[in-house]
Order: C-alpha cells, then sequence, then structure tokens
C-alpha cells in the first residue's frame, strides 16, 4: 500500500486494505460483480492507487434490491424493536471502536485531514447511530378522533401506524463517505426499512468497512447492501430500479434532476440534499474576531467540498478591507499535505476530475475581472491540491458568485444595508444554509427569518447534529434529514378506521 505520510496505518486499516479486491456486499454475502468488474480507489494527495473494488452494475444492484427486499420481509420485520435499538447502538459501539482506523480510512481515501476526521465524521456517525438507536421503541402512531358529517353519531376507532416505507436506496457523495453512509443508514434502519447503499466512486472504502461492522453488530443479512460502482450504472439502476420504494439521494443539482425523472418510474418517493452557494453575512457589529474564524471554517472546511460551503461571504462595508485581507492572509499561511499528517491544515480535493473542475472556476473568476487576493492555484505535489483562495471584487452575477464550486474558493464582497444584503443572500437558486454575524439580536433574528435557507446559523457556522433538522430551500433539495424529521422521510402512514356501531 502507498502512503506519502510520516503516521502510522492503522493494522487493522492495513488488513482491511489487504483485501483487495474488495467485493460487493450482497444478502450478508461479499460478491464480486456479476461482470467480474473492478475498479481503482485512489489516496487523493499521491494520485496511487490503494485498493480495486468490484465494479457493482444493473444485474449487481438487481440482486442487492431482492436482497432487500427479502430481509425486510423477512427477519428484519420480525425483530423487536427493543431488538432493533440494541443492533444499532452496537453499530455505534463498534464505530467507536474502530474510530482511529475509521478516520485514517477516510482520510486516505478523500483527503480530509486526520484532525477533521476524528474531530468531526467519527464523532458525528458514532452519535448519528446513538441517536437513532433510541429511535425504534418511541415510533407510534396516534388515535385521530373523527367525526364523520355524512353519518351523525356514528363511532369509530381511528388510529395511525407508522410502517417503513420498504426498500431505500441511498445514493452519497464522496466529501463526507462514512458519514453520509451513516446519516442515511441510522434513521432508515431505525425506522424498519432496508438499504441497498451506492457510495461515490471516488470514496467506496468507507461504505464497505461500515458493511462489515453492521454485519458483526448483529444486523441480519440483506437489511444493508453496499453496491460501489458508477452513477450512470450502479446509481442510475437503483434510481430507477421498479423495487425500490424510496430513493435518498445526496449530491449535485443536476444528478438530483435525473433522480426525480427516474422516480417517475414506479413513483418513488424521494429526498434530494444538494447544492449550495451560502451566503455568510458578516454586520460591522459583529465579534469581528469570531466572525473572521467563521468566515474561514465556513469555506475552508474539508477543502471547501461542503455542501454548507459559506461560498458567498458578505461583509458590511466599514469592515470589509479589514476582514478581507484578514482572510486572505490567513489562507497564504495553511500548511497543505497529505490528510494523514497530523500536521496537515488543509488536504487534497478528492479528485482529478475536482481539482480541474475547481481551477476552471478560479480561471473564470480571473476572467471575468474579479480580483485574486490568495491562492489561485494548484499547491504543490503530484495530489490534487489547490491553494486556499480568495476573490475580491467579484459581481453578484459572475460564474463565481452564482455556481457551486465545491473548492477551497470564497468571494468576499461588500455591502451597505439589510435590504441589499438579503435580496443579494437570495440571488441564486440555492438555498441550503446562511450565516449570519451580528452582536444585534433583533436583527439576527428578523434577517434569519428573510433569508430562504433550510438552516441559518446566528454567531456560528458549519454546525450540524444528529437531532437538528438538515435540509435545503428552492433547488437545495426537498426532504429534511436528521432528527425527527427523518423519521417522517423513512415511514409512511397508515390511516386505520374500526367501525364502533
Ligand atoms: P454527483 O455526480 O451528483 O454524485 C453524487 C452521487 O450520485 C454519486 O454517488 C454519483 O455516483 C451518483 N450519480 C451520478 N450520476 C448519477 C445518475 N445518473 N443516477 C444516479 N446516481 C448518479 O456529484 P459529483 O460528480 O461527485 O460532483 C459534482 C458536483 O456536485 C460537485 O462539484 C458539487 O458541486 C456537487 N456535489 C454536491 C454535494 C453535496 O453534498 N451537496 C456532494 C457532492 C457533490 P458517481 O460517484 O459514481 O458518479
Ligand atoms: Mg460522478
Amino acid at each position: 500500500m502507498t502512503t506519502t505520510t510520516a503516521s502510522e496505518i492503522h493494522s487493522d486499516l492495513q488488513a482491511f486494505l489487504r483485501k483487495s479486491p474488495h467485493k460487493l456486499l450482497i444478502g450478508g454475502q461479499w460478491l464480486p460483480a456479476a461482470s467480474g468488474k473492478t475498479f481503482e480507489a485512489y489516496d487523493p494527495a499521491t494520485g496511487e492507487a490503494i485498493a480495486r473494488v468490484a465494479e457493482a452494475a444493473a444485474e449487481d444492484v438487481d440482486r442487492a434490491v431482492k436482497a432487500a427486499r427479502a430481509a425486510l420481509d423477512g427477519p428484519w420485520a420480525k425483530m423487536s424493536p427493543a431488538e432493533r435499538e440494541r443492533v444499532l447502538h452496537r453499530a455505534a459501539d463498534l464505530i467507536e471502536k474502530h474510530a482511529e482506523e475509521l478516520a485514517q480510512l477516510e482520510s486516505l481515501n478523500n483527503g480530509k485531514t486526520i484532525r477533521e476526521a476524528k474531530s468531526g465524521d467519527l464523532p458525528l456517525s458514532v452519535a448519528l447511530f446513538r441517536y437513532y438507536g433510541g429511535w425504534p421503541t418511541k415510533i407510534h402512531g396516534e388515535t385521530v378522533p373523527v367525526s364523520v358529517p355524512y353519518y351523525p353519531g356514528a363511532k369509530f376507532l381511528h388510529y395511525t401506524v407508522r410502517e417503513p416505507v420498504g426498500v431505500v436506496g441511498a445514493i452519497i457523495p464522496w466529501n463526507f463517505p462514512l458519514l453520509m453512509a451513516v446519516e442515511r443508514l441510522a434513521p432508515a434502519l431505525a425506522c424498519g426499512n432496508a438499504v441497498v447503499l451506492k457510495p461515490a466512486e471516488q470514496t467506496p472504502l468507507s461504505a464497505l468497512r461500515l458493511g462489515e461492522l453492521l454485519l458483526e453488530a448483529g444486523l441480519p443479512e440483506g437489511v444493508v447492501n453496499v453496491v460501489p460502482g458508477f452513477g450512470e450504472t450502479a446509481g442510475a439502476a437503483l434510481a430507477a430500479h421498479p423495487d425500490v420504494d424510496k430513493i435518498t439521494f445526496t449530491g449535485s443539482t443536476e444528478v438530483g434532476r435525473k433522480i426525480i425523472q427516474a422516480s417517475a418510474g414506479n413513483i418513488k418517493k424521494v429526498s434530494l440534499e444538494l447544492g449550495g452557494k451560502s451566503p455568510n453575512i458578516v454586520f460591522a457589529d459583529a465579534d469581528l474576531e469570531a466572525a473572521a474564524k467563521g468566515m474561514f471554517m465556513g469555506i475552508f472546511y474539508n477543502q471547501g467540498q461542503t455542501c454548507s460551503a459559506g461560498s458567498r461571504v458578505f461583509v458590511e462595508r466599514s469592515k470589509f478591507e479589514e476582514l478581507v485581507h484578514a482572510l486572505a492572509e490567513r489562507a497564504k499561511t495553511v500548511r497543505q499535505g497529505p490528510g494523514l499528517d497530523p500536521r496537515t491544515q488543509m488536504g487534497p480535493l478528492v479528485s482529478e476530475e475536482q481539482k480541474r473542475r475547481v481551477l476552471g472556476y478560479i480561471e473564470a473568476g480571473k476572467k471575468e475581472g474579479a480580483k485574486l487576493l490568495a491562492g489561485g492555484e494548484s499547491g504543490a505535489g503530484k495530489g490534487y491540491f489547490v491553494k486556499p483562495t480568495v476573490f475580491s471584487e467579484v459581481k453578484d452575477g459572475m460564474k463565481i458568485a452564482q455556481e457551486e464550486i465545491f473548492g477551497p474558493v470564497v468571494s468576499v464582497m461588500p455591502f451597505d444595508s439589510v435590504d441589499e444584503v438579503v435580496s443579494r443572500a437570495n440571488g441564486t437558486p440555492y438555498g441550503l444554509v446562511a450565516g449570519l454575524w451580528t452582536k444585534d439580536i433583533k436583527k439576527a433574528h428578523q434577517l434569519s427569518q428573510r433569508i430562504k435557507a433550510g438552516v441559518v446559523w446566528i454567531n456560528c457556522y458549519q454546525f450540524v447534529d444528529a437531532a437538528a433538522p438538515w435540509g435545503g430551500y428552492k433547488q437545495s433539495g426537498y426532504g429534511r434529514e436528521k432528527g425527527q424529521y427523518a423519521v417522517d422521510l423513512y415511514t409512511q402512514l397508515k390511516s386505520v378506521w374500526v367501525d364502533l356501531n
């Protein structure tokens, strides 16, 4: 195995990597793809292959869906809610026990820093299984006091039951590979569904390791199936499969549209977490030190590869020069390197393709007349590094101010009034998150109501929790994941009438 880092690779991770070529998880069995094909997983810090993975296509997806359906109709349905809770809690414990190994695997395959993997991805994954581990015994229906106007005096018992949606297809991106998988699996399993998970082609490894841990946790065969492969083949087959009841998708708005189209065949339920071009708004009366940190973290966390990236920073004019230069200076000091090196502050982007896409946006920004204050080019070495990049003199209509870049590139713009900044903040097709920085409590709450975004952070940024709903307005998607809201997404309500007359 190849690594460019000084840090020790965990022995369990070494053992896992030796299993290459990795197989698909279908019906509790590890199987090669029907075609026999495999593809390579890379270390984005070096561009070198670290493993081969079986490449699922339509036939494998079909086998996985059948396995999920069989599990749903079999042992999984017979498990009591309390037993389901125990499985989910054991999954949390196992992820916690293997946190070091899993954090290294995330860093190795995605490029993210080991520090972020350990402080963010892993504890959140554990917390999600713990949080949803508490739900199975608490998902219940209600009795409803019905009146029937065309049958005066009639008596009925009416109650509701929450049932699983059925077979859930989960299609996830590469930016938080393990966390995205867990964010779908934990609520889906808590609600009694069976899942076919298609990880992103760039980052299939941690989903496969998670599959092993879930079997170890006692999840019955076929309840979770993992089918790495490409979007156009495996992903599309899952999205269109006639026996999949629901798709949960996270990724680009462009593919989100295809998921909606593919869902039409059997009227699948769909929830979508798509892109963002989120505003991070700093008023002159804010705690400027905190705001400066929030601007930095907001855009550069995970190399800027977050759907919630604060990629449009609006600063009230009187503080604009001060804050934009502070951000640019800080960006210039960021230490880039392999994510596994504990000294690294920013890792590589996930892939060559992503690096090319991000550099293309930087070129577009320069061409359209934005002023480059920091970065603007590849970082050193063979890996997919792009330097943290700060633009000023950006116009709202420019490509870099309208489109999701999904990399470490921020546009910083001055503003003069509340009305102006609200209209500019809302001036993209997206509406995922927004940040507001001010000490004026009234202004903060007034503004939070006027911003069209699914999440608003006041004097903070990039905070998430298993209990707090997450999802977008406008073209950032629909449906709310996490918290009790995901229980709505992963169950369907049955209305039962009993004649008492
Ligand atoms: P993407 O194409 O939307 O990928 C997301 C997931 O969808 C992956 O598992 C992908 O598989 C799958 N997929 C692709 N085409 C599909 C299809 N026709 N049917 C079903 N599934 C399909 O995202 P990307 O190409 O990795 O990145 C492109 C851009 O999307 C990024 O630059 C960024 O702007 C945005 N993005 C947003 C988020 C977010 O969290 N909101 C996350 C990732 C990317 P493959 O990996 O095999 O293609
Ligand atoms: Mg793709």
